[in-house]
């Protein structure tokens, strides 16, 4: 997934999540973008001319 070029590989994108009734944290189809000014994004958006991808751990 890392090397694809949409949104949610983006450092600019913040991923959204959902909560079922038992508690349980689920990751949506959808987030927001940050930069220059926060907007809402689908995951597989294709990434704009601001996309610089986020930095992995190690
Ligand atoms: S809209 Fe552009 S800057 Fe924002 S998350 Fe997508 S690729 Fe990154």
């Amino acid at each position: 997934m890392e090397d694809k070029h949409i949104c949610q590989t983006c450092k600019h994108f913040r991923q959204h999540y959902t909560k079922d009734t038992l508690g349980r944290y689920f990751m949506c189809g959808s987030g927001h973008c940050v930069y220059p000014r926060r907007k809402p994004r689908y995951n597989d958006a294709k990434a704009c001319e601001n996309y610089r991808p986020k930095e992995t751990a190690g």
